[in-house]
């Protein structure tokens, strides 16, 4: 097996075409309907955050906790192999409480978390103040997650971007792909109108459009998008250390001034259009988190489309002969793009499994026999 097709990418697509890389494997294409890096993966927020919404342990957490504790190295290594510092920041996390109702949400969140063991501090408003200065006078209390951190996603494109082109890995842009070519029930390729694309094997890393392909060999899963809108804030020296929650949405401070509010959540289909009452929503997220910001003219907004499956969870494996898929990381691409490539690359070049493929199996959504 030589020769690998990608469609998609994405940060999920262009990670498994790096860590594909690195595993040996020479020939590398990877299939873009517009320009890399520009949907899901350039609009996110960056938290890398399995901790502060936790209130269970289950398959999922603990995948994003894996993912999470491979982002030293995932971002050393990537600094090594391009130049481009993807921005880890290991500040960590505030969730903060302005009302009755949020203090007993996160008190719920705290006594869970820790008879888990889990690293959770429990802040008065004196305490979230010493730590950020700039939050509102009416906090009532607030929880710190250390190990929830934030990465620049944009530059993490960036990087795996130029990890690409230095590694020989085609990239093409423009080209959309409509349908997989098959031989005999096997994966042999892809086409676009124009095109088609042979190779030994396929992935689909196509976000939140992947139920627009077609294909015979395999029923694909329903994926559809989640619009996030996001605004954003500039000031000349960073306000804030953390990513701050409260329970209406959150703050992302960035190291050069920018300051990330999100996140709407709408089931819009692929409407691209920006909405005013997104935009008011997002402005009352960053004034109940801090007034202070109130004065300052919104310097940027954009959204993006979250890749969803009927259950929020990722869809990972092979589906197919000759068929791979990573796709609806929904919340927490970002996060999950380390464990997502390690474990697929495996897959495709040494065949191996893991327990993950089992639980994010595509079959969880085909009809079951009842009695
Ligand atoms: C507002 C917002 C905030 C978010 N915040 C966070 C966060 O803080 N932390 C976190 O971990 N995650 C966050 N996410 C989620 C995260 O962005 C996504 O889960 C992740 O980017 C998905 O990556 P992807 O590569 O699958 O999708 P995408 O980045 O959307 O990439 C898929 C690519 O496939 C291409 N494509 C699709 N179909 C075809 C086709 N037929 N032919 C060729 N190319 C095709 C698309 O053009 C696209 O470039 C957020 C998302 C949004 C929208």
């Amino acid at each position: 097996m030589n020769k690998v097709l990608i469609i998609g990418g994405g940060v999920i697509g262009l990670s498994i075409a790096r860590e594909l890389k690195k595993k040996g494997i020479s020939d590398i294409t990877i299939l873009e309907r517009g320009a890399v890096g520009k949907e899901a993966s350039f609009a996110a927020g960056g938290m890398l955050a399995p901790y502060s919404e936790t209130n269970k342990f289950d398959d999922f957490f603990h995948f994003c906790e894996e993912s999470l504790h491979l982002y030293p190295n995932f971002s050393e290594k990537l600094f090594e192999e391009t130049g481009v510092d993807i921005e880890l920041d290991k500040a960590g996390t505030l969730l903060l409480a302005f009302n009755e109702q949020d203090i007993s949400e996160i008190n719920h969140r705290y006594e869970w978390q820790k008879k888990a063991g889990l690293a959770v501090e429990k802040l008065s408003a004196t305490d979230v103040h010493k730590l950020e200065p700039f939050v509102s006078p009416d906090v009532l209390a607030g929880l710190f997650f250390p190990n929830d951190w934030q990465v620049e996603n944009r530059k993490l494109v960036e990087a795996l971007h130029k990890f690409c082109e230095l590694n020989e890995i085609k990239v093409i842009e423009n080209t959309e792909i409509s349908k997989l070519l098959t031989e005999n029930g096997k994966v042999i390729g892809a086409e676009s109108k124009t095109d088609k694309f042979f190779a030994d094997k396929v992935i689909l890393a196509t976000g939140a459009w992947t139920s627009l392909i077609q294909t015979e060999v395999v029923s694909l899963p329903k994926v559809k998008p989640i619009r996030g809108q996001m605004i954003e804030f500039r000031t000349a020296k960073r306000l804030f250390s953390k990513v701050i929650y409260s329970t209406s949405g959150y703050l992302i401070p960035r190291q050069n001034g920018r300051i990330l509010i999100g996140a709407t959540s709408e089931d819009a289909g692929f409407d691209r259009n920006l909405t005013e009452i997104g935009t008011e929503i997002l402005r009352s997220v960053a004034l109940e988190i801090a007034p202070s910001l109130m004065n300052l003219e919104i310097s940027e907004k954009w959204l993006g489309f979250r890749p969803f499956a009927a259950d929020g969870l990722p869809i990972l494996g092979e589906i197919a002969e000759n068929l791979f898929i990573a796709t609806a990381h929904y919340r927490n691409g970002i996060l999950l793009a380390p464990i997502t490539a390690e474990i697929l690359a495996e897959r495709v070049v040494n065949k191996t499994n893991s327990r993950y493929f089992e639980t994010f199996s595509h079959k969880r959504f085909q009809a079951k026999v009842v009695r």
